[in-house]
């Protein structure tokens, strides 16, 4: 799948401008910018997050000698890169590449206290609207973290050598005990839709029935939690058609019942932009850690990737890239502005 197919054409055309200068100029820069701008409003990008990141090329390009053996398009490409691994919160702690121990989209899973010293589990509170993949994310995030590193495929392919070394520098390995809980009381097959999922992961899903309080159900499953030993409680809670208060007020109940470790927002890459307005929105009614981008496996566009940290502050943790249950992904900024350049 190749993203932002005309910004890959808008990028080709860049080079037609630079045709062997060695600086880039104001008017030089002028119509390789208006392409971009015009490629990324397509794509579905936000206004705001577009008009920052093509102000933030001009400002990386102007003026810059080309330096020995690049082009002046290799430049422009390479500020284009640059202002998109900022844009989507290229730090530390979501390269894919620099610091391996410091490689955990989930920070604060990294960094939670040891549970066998606390016997706290780790929460996690998954929400968003209906048909997001809400709970196929459950079951994706219960199987990834409950994996081991080892069994991973992108390490499974690796040399006895880097396997090693990655090893040993990304300890402790996921490997948790995770318990799912059933919190979507709403959607009369969301409760029977875990439930396979969860025996599809080998996870146990945690249930009140369809009649119980979503925040006496995520209660009782950290409650159970503790008791028999799961290090890692995942909520799934109810999704609507739309926000209303009243999702609002029971996902703010939720949470304010069980303080979970992170709280993320499951968004649809296809909404484009809707989905970085989504995310500001829950942030601003229930306070969440950042977002799970579901069915980038569909999106040719990369309006939602794009926007959604510029627009709303948050961070995406996941990706979604597939209906199987494996099809789950940490974000690293990196590798999306590399996907997205083409
Ligand atoms: P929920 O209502 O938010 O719980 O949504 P579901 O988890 O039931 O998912 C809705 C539909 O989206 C299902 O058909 C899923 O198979 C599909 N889906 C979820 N995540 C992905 C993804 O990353 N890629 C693709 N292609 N489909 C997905």
């Amino acid at each position: 799948h190749m993203m932002f197919d005309q910004l890959s054409a808008a990028l080709t055309e860049v080079a037609k401008n630079f045709g062997g200068k060695q600086r880039m100029t104001e008017n030089s820069i002028q119509p390789a910018l208006k392409s971009v701008r015009r490629a990324l409003l397509d794509a579905d990008v936000n206004l705001d997050v577009a008009t920052a990141l093509i102000d933030g090329v001009k400002r990386r390009s102007l003026g810059k000698e080309v330096t020995q053996g690049v082009t002046a398009e290799q430049q422009f490409i390479k500020a284009m890169y640059d202002e998109l691994l900022d844009m989507m919160g290229g730090d530390a702690s979501q390269q894919s590449n620099r610091n391996p121990s410091l490689q955990s989209p989930v920070a604060s899973l990294a960094h939670s206290p040891d549970f066998a010293t606390t016997n706290k589990p780790t929460v996690i509170l998954l929400a968003g609207l209906q048909g997001a993949g809400k709970t196929t994310a459950a079951g994706k995030l219960a199987l990834y973290l409950k994996e081991r590193e080892v069994d991973s495929d992108a390490v499974k392919q690796m040399s006895e050598e880097e396997r090693a070394s990655t090893l040993a520098s990304r300890l402790p390995k996921r490997n948790r005990r995770v318990l799912l809980a059933a919190a979507d009381v709403y959607r009369p097959a969301a409760i029977e839709q875990l439930q396979i999922l969860g025996e599809q992961v080998g996870v146990e899903v945690f249930s009140l029935g369809a009649d119980a309080d979503p925040a006496e159900i995520a209660k009782e499953a950290v409650e159970k939690a503790k008791r028999e030993g799961f290090d890692t409680v995942i909520v799934d809670t109810a999704g609507r058609q739309v926000v209303d208060e009243e999702l609002m007020e029971e996902l703010r109940r939720v949470k304010k019942t069980v303080e979970p470790d992170e709280t993320l927002l499951v968004v649809d890459a296809m909404t484009g932009q809707a989905a970085a307005f989504l995310t500001a929105s829950f942030d601003s009614a229930v306070g969440i850690s950042g977002a799970i981008l579901t069915k980038l496996d569909g999106d040719s566009r990369g309006g939602a990737a794009v926007s959604i940290r510029g627009v709303s502050g948050k961070p995406i943790k996941f990706v979604g890239v597939g209906e199987k249950t494996q099809d789950l992904e940490p974000f690293y900024p990196d590798r999306m502005a590399s996907r997205i350049l083409g």
